[in-house]
């Protein structure tokens, strides 16, 4: 066993996109697991758009992370020292592990893994948070109905992608929207949408508006909110009446400050935006994942067995190194991943 384990702390608050100095990479002395406890060798880390916003100090759902701690998120591994009857050593487990190469949680935290269901990795990406924030969202708020239209941007990402394909294989018609013409093939080819727009080809809301218009000619019943900005913009005024919103995130502002509180507001005017969701009888439903982990289960027992069985695919952007973990999360922000970002440390 090291004696030294290796943890990324946040060195600073970003004030709008991170940098490498916003991170340190840092040794600390290896933890010894106490009562209940277990020390888990870390195999990946998941890379999520969230950690943005617990990077800066703005009250949200969840407290920021303090400026020297150790930067949070989920992760797998390998169990190498255990004081709970519940894990020996030898086991998997996902759980809040942290950008960190190993981690002493509570036994309770963790969640015990089995690698004959398949790659580790697939528990934080396709069938771990992403992935059941795309059904949860998709299925709860979403309301999905045979021939409806449904848009969704951050198509080829964990949450975008998944939205996409049980979209399509519940009869609707799913457009993607994506940054680049290489994403954009990746959401028809792999992913199966109807079609893609590349909204990085756009430079206003009203041309991305009229491309998306192409491809949606019945309008849209199911807008799923990814990103706001230019793209919500575009997409607004085709909602139909009893349009559904499910709110999952707004990465396009998150470097604007937090949730987007201080970004610079869209063309869209709460007047409009209010109006319209009144005269066409809107459902607009925000939702934080972490409050519905109750219907995990179900939702592995879904759509488990259609990974499984390479019915829903999935995609890694897989980085190599702790080290590197700055540099993939700073490329996430920008769009530089192609699928779920990982970071593989052991
Ligand atoms: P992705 O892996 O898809 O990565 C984020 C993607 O966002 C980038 O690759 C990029 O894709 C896109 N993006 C970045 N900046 C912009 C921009 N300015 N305009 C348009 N697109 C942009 O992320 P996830 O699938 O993990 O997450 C997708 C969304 O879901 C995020 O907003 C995230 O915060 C949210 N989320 C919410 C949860 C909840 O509980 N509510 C839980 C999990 C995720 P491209 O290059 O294609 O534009």
């Amino acid at each position: 066993m090291p004696e030294q384990m290796q943890q990324i702390a946040l060195a600073s608050r970003p004030n709008a996109a991170p940098t490498a100095e916003n991170f340190r990479l840092e040794s600390q002395p290896m933890p010894d697991p106490g009562k209940g406890e277990v020390l888990v060798k870390v195999h990946y880390i998941s890379l999520d758009p969230y950690m943005r916003g617990r990077m800066g100090d703005n009250k949200s759902y969840v407290a920021p992370i303090p400026v020297d701690g150790k930067m949070e998120g989920g992760g797998v591994g390998e169990v190498i020292a255990s004081n709970s009857a519940q894990f020996e050593p030898g086991d998997f487990v996902m759980g809040m592990l942290g950008w960190a190469t190993h981690a002493v949680l509570p036994a309770a935290t963790l969640m015990k893994l089995d690698p004959a269901h398949g790659p580790i990795t697939t528990a934080l990406g396709v069938l771990g948070m992403p992935g059941f924030t795309g059904w949860h969202g998709l299925m709860e708020y979403g309301r999905p109905k045979k021939g409806e239209t449904l848009v969704v941007a951050a198509a080829t990402g964990p949450v975008g992608s998944m939205v996409g394909q049980l979209a399509k294989s519940l009869g609707l018609r799913a457009v993607g929207i994506a940054g680049g013409p290489d994403k954009c093939a990746l959401a028809v080819d792999t992913f199966g949408f109807d079609a893609c727009v590349d909204h990085r080809a756009f430079d206003t809301a009203s041309d991305l508006r009229k491309a998306l218009a192409a491809h949606c000619p019945d309008g849209v019943d199911i807008y799923f909110e990814n990103v706001g900005g230019k793209v919500l913009e575009a997409v607004f005024p085709l909602l139909n009446n009893h349009a559904r919103i499910p709110i999952c995130g707004m990465i396009s502002w998150y470097n604007a400050g937090g949730m987007g509180a201080n970004a610079p507001a869209a063309g869209l005017t709460v007047p409009a935006l209010w109006s319209a969701a009144l005269t066409k009888f809107m459902s607009i439903n925000g939702f934080i994942i972490s409050n519905h982990w109750d219907r995990l289960p179900t939702f592995l027992a879904e759509v488990g067995p259609k990974v499984a069985k390479g019915d829903i695919a999935y995609l890694e952007d897989i980085t190599d190194g702790l080290e590197n973990a700055p540099a993939a999360f700073i490329g996430l922000l920008e769009g530089k991943n192609k699928g779920k970002q990982l970071v593989k440390i052991a």
